[in-house]
């Protein structure tokens, strides 16, 4: 099933993943253009806007980074430190939401 991705500045559907910017507004995540992502964060709501562009190679790196470290820190840490563990996950977790909500929707 299709999901229409509508973008948060100017309202109008994203119709291929290269022109999506999933960006993180803590808590939150929202889909923008490419280029209304960089209109947005140079406007006034950049002071909003993390710079943080959840579907970009960055974030994907540090998603990967973060899981091994998570499930290694699981397997060596003491019984009573192992929920250190979830919060590692928290990376990994938005990557996925972002691709569950909204990425998987479009084409390439
Ligand atoms: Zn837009």
């Amino acid at each position: 099933m299709k999901k229409m991705i509508v973008c948060d500045h100017c309202r109008r559907e994203i119709t291929f993943r290269g022109d999506l910017s999933v960006v993180l507004v803590s808590p939150t995540i929202h889909p923008y253009h490419d280029e209304c992502f960089s209109k947005e964060n140079k406007g006034f709501s950049g002071i909003f806007l993390s710079d943080t562009v959840i579907n970009g190679f960055g974030f994907s790196f540090m998603a990967i980074v973060s899981f091994i470290l998570s499930i290694t820190l699981f397997i060596t840490s003491e019984q009573n430190q192992k929920w250190l563990a979830l919060f590692l996950l928290i990376v990994p977790i938005y990557r996925l939401v972002s691709y569950l909500l909204f990425e998987r929707h479009l084409e390439k």
